[in-house]
């Protein structure tokens, strides 16, 4: 039975903070805030949720052709440039090889 150590509290930091981002009370930390980043704390919730928001990789939609083979691309996970020749995801990864 590891579970109930795993369960030990952690060390806390009580305060009375304001989240940045939905304004709701902070009363406890697993760290202790600097002064100049009191303006920049995040409740647990907001924290998970901007970490959640990064993990997800953002792709252009749009309509392009490979300059390799022709296909059709209607997603990249980058914003092409114009002046850029565009390459499918398959040819991309054969270039790379
Ligand atoms: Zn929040
Ligand atoms: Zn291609």
């Amino acid at each position: 039975m590891d579970r109930f150590n795993n369960d030990a509290p952690r060390k806390m930091f009580e305060g009375n903070w304001t989240c940045s981002e939905c304004g709701g009370a902070i009363t406890q930390l697993p760290f202790q805030p600097d002064e100049s980043r009191v303006g920049t704390l995040k409740c647990l919730d907001c924290h998970k949720k901007g970490r959640e928001r990064r993990s997800e990789r953002h792709m252009f939609e749009g309509n392009w052709t490979c300059s390799e083979c022709g296909k059709e691309i209607t997603q990249m996970p980058f914003e092409p440039r114009g002046d850029k020749p565009i390459k499918c995801f398959d040819c991309f990864k054969g270039s790379r090889r």
